[in-house]
């Protein structure tokens, strides 16, 4: 047993936390604020509510408001030179996934020349190393989804070249994260669904990942418990603050999985979905491939689908051990119906049935690397045939 425990993000966690805010230390004197291109930071007051606690504090800041629901390298490179322009010297990521992300990203290139894609590995990307140490960021986060507030790793879609790649490293966890369970209340469900979702296939990945650790599984598998419990009543009642506080921090833990395990190449494949139809929300991207996904491991590595339909509320002691795989596919598709995403259809997305092999190589060659973090490794012919038996 070998593993390496980092994680240097302080949390503040809890409803009403954004408030408390006020009493840290930040990280700088200036703050680029990144939001959303969307209306909801201003709508429910949480632009206006973090620029309050700012100006209480003495802290100048600029606003930069571009970000896409799949972020793109141009408003990074755009953010980055508005953060130069602006003197500023931290970043503040307010939203979901995609502004968080954007921050990590834009902290990068504020502190170094070139393009983003000089410096990100995978596909046509340089994968150059990154000279200078990025400017520190502070994730609000106000969505329970990619666990980005608790992880390194920053999404984003080159848009000329159709490669949607993460990337990260050691300097771009956040100095100092905000997960408060009030500004997820105004989440719609269906984006709650799929956010969740998205936190749930991060623990199942990080489970039956190769790199996985006895840190990793306790987060995944207590997370896997959470998401299952309490988000279905997120999506059909969103004012329920207990059972987003629990969605919340199943998201927190998700984010310690992707942390100290892995994504596998169940997430390349979305990626390659969602880098070319950038209108399918990277949650309802994973919904779509994940039975396919996870029946054809539940036959590779069937010891592993144990914990997993335990943590699902499968009574294993009462189901033999060789359909426990199966019992897990079975309480997957419980919980999608419960939480309204079971009819989903790559198709109502727009996505042809003949793209699949291209999709398929561009998983592989953009995001390739999570390839090898499967405990069995798939050929492009098996990687093609998961994702032509997701396909409706
Ligand atoms: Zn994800």
């Amino acid at each position: 047993m070998h593993f390496t425990y980092y994680m240097p993000t302080k949390i503040l966690f809890g409803p009403g936390k954004l408030g408390e805010l006020i009493k840290e230390d930040l990280p700088g004197t200036k703050a680029l604020i990144v939001i959303s291109a969307g209306s909801s930071m201003r709508k429910f007051g949480y632009l206006q509510r973090l620029q309050g606690i700012l100006e209480e504090k003495g802290i100048a800041y600029a606003v930069f408001d571009k970000i896409l629901p799949n972020p793109i390298k141009t408003h990074v490179m755009e953010g980055a030179a508005l953060c130069k322009e602006e003197n500023c010297d931290f970043i503040i990521g307010l939203g979901g996934g995609s502004s968080i992300d954007s921050a990590k990203s834009i902290a990068i290139m504020a502190r170094n020349e070139g393009d983003y894609w000089d410096y990100v590995g995978g596909g046509t990307a340089k994968g150059q190393p990154i000279p200078n140490a990025p400017l520190p960021v502070v994730a609000i986060t106000t969505t329970a989804g990619t666990g980005t507030e608790a992880d390194p790793w920053t999404v984003i879609t080159n848009e000329d070249t159709k490669e949607k790649i993460g990337f990260g490293n050691q300097y771009t966890f956040p100095a100092l994260s905000v997960v408060d369970p009030e500004l997820m209340l105004s989440v719609p469900p269906k984006l709650t669904a799929y956010q969740g979702f998205d936190a749930l296939f991060h623990s199942l990945e990080g489970y039956i990942a190769n790199v996985a650790t006895p840190i990793s599984d306790m987060y995944a598998l207590r997370s896997i418990e959470l998401v299952n419990k309490y988000l279905p009543e997120c999506v059909t009642n969103g004012g329920n603050l207990e059972a987003r506080t629990n969605v919340a921090l199943a998201n927190t833990f998700a984010g310690f999985v992707q942390t100290e395990s892995s994504c596998t190449s169940e997430h390349s494949m979305e990626h390659a979905l969602s880098a070319f139809y950038p209108e399918l929300p990277h949650g309802a991207g994973l919904i779509l491939l994940s039975e396919a996904y996870f029946s054809f491991f539940g036959t590779k590595i069937p010891e592993r689908f144990t914990g997993l339909a335990k943590a699902m509320g499968v009574d294993v002691e009462s189901v033999p051990k060789e359909q426990h795989p199966q019992a897990f596919l079975g309480a997957l598709q419980t919980l999608k119906e419960k939480c309204g995403v079971a009819d989903l259809k790559m198709s109502d997305w727009g996505i042809q049935s003949g793209d699949i092999p291209k999709l398929a190589v561009n998983a592989r060659e953009t995001m390739g690397g999570l390839f090898e973090m499967d405990r069995y490794t798939l050929s492009l012919d098996e990687t093609i045939e998961i994702m032509e038996r997701a396909y409706r």
